[in-house]
């Protein structure tokens, strides 16, 4: 198996950054990309090739298999930087492993770790300039891959890309979401593709998410395909209740759920801190019931981009579940609170989380 050290990625460096013409306060959320980008081949049955390049275009074949079957897959993650010009990661070996869970699923190659994890760690490290050090600012980490082998028979790609990009992006603080349950479109189905971050799901998505927000919702709530009676997913978050005193989720056993790295954050901390967890199905009727008999005191989806982001209402049907106000929040608040100040080293990091770069 072909392995990459440090010294074995190649790196060309840009003659002409573009570090600071932009202003990150104004650039909308990924729109402004960093200097450089890692690419990996696969070709003749393994990894090859590792390399960090200027970033730019990419020349591709108009019969390269992405374009027309959608072999295509991606993780998220992000770097922060403290005051102190320390950078840090969280979690990256678990994203490794998940885009190797992804890639199984849509028969891509897998990539050893440590192609992901040096390639990642020396991409950081030449642009970590471009690591804002302002609290809550970040950099987006957007490593990918994708079917280029030129063919337009029907099987699986026998070439592919991994590529990791980067973007600085602001603090996310939105406002607490409006969102209404799902009752006829899915986004995954049993046996399909939805615990994989596969570009697909993302494209699938769309639609009934431009309904919902036509209709005045920020986020949809998906359920499951088949009956529309158990809670999935908030859009592109893990979905997270407080009823009475327990912090409750939809369970992965479905396979319909992506398994996020916050949504695992947010049950580890919260079990050590004494909160009992239930990861189980959760039913529309269930939540109903709590909204009506005042024990939902919190909804709030998890994922990379804010971490923690809360639900001011739930739509369904005609009804519609008012959440209380977001600082009487408790849990939650501190839950995000914390995790805030592992990413930014204000605070001892148990679990071994934090990678320094
Ligand atoms: C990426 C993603 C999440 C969140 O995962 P994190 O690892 O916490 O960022 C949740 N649901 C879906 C559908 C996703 O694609």
């Amino acid at each position: 198996m072909y392995t990459v050290e440090s010294d074995k990625i190649k790196i060309e460096k840009t003659s002409n950054s573009r570090l600071g013409t932009y202003d990150i306060k104004t650039s909308k959320f990924g729109s402004q990309l960093s200097d450089h980008m890692l690419m990996v081949d696969f070709k003749e049955g393994h990894w090859q090739d590792a390399r960090i390049i200027p970033y730019g275009n990419l020349s591709m074949d108009p019969a390269s298999c992405v374009f027309h079957y959608g072999q295509a897959l991606f993780e998220g993650m992000k770097a922060f930087k403290s005051k102190d010009g320390q950078v840090r990661l969280f979690r990256p070996e678990d994203n490794a492993r998940r885009l190797n869970l992804s890639a199984k699923r849509l028969c891509m190659p897998e990539l050893p770790e440590d192609i992901f994890l040096d390639g990642l760690y020396e991409l950081i490290r030449l642009d970590s300039a471009w690591v804002p050090d302002e609290e809550g600012y970040s950099l987006y980490i957007r490593p990918y891959m994708f079917a280029d082998e030129a063919f337009l028979g029907v099987r699986p790609s026998e070439e592919y890309k991994f590529m990791i990009i980067t973007a600085p992006v602001p603090g996310y603080y939105p406002e607490p979401l409006k969102v209404r349950i799902e009752t006829k479109y899915s986004r995954a189905a049993f046996g399909g593709t939805g615990f994989a971050k596969a570009a697909g799901n993302y494209a699938a998505a769309l639609y009934p998410t431009m309904l919902a927000a036509k209709d005045g919702y920020q986020q949809l709530i998906w359920t499951d395909a088949k009956e529309h009676k158990y809670i999935e997913e908030a859009g592109t978050m893990n979905i997270m209740f407080v009823i009475g005193d327990k912090l409750v989720t939809p369970s992965l056993e479905s396979e319909t759920i992506l398994a996020g790295i916050t949504r695992d954050s947010v049950l580890t901390v919260a079990r050590d801190w004494g909160i009992e967890v239930e990861e189980r199905k959760v039913s529309v009727d269930e939540l109903a019931a709590a909204a009506s008999d005042g024990s939902l005191k919190d909804v709030f989806g998890t994922g990379t981009a804010a971490s923690i982001t809360f639900i001011d209402s739930i739509a369904y049907g005609e009804q519609v579940f008012q959440l209380p106000p977001v600082p009487e929040r408790d849990l939650s608040n501190r839950i995000k609170k914390y995790l805030d100040d592992l990413k930014y080293g204000h605070v001892e990091d148990p679990y071994g989380w934090v990678k320094d770069i």
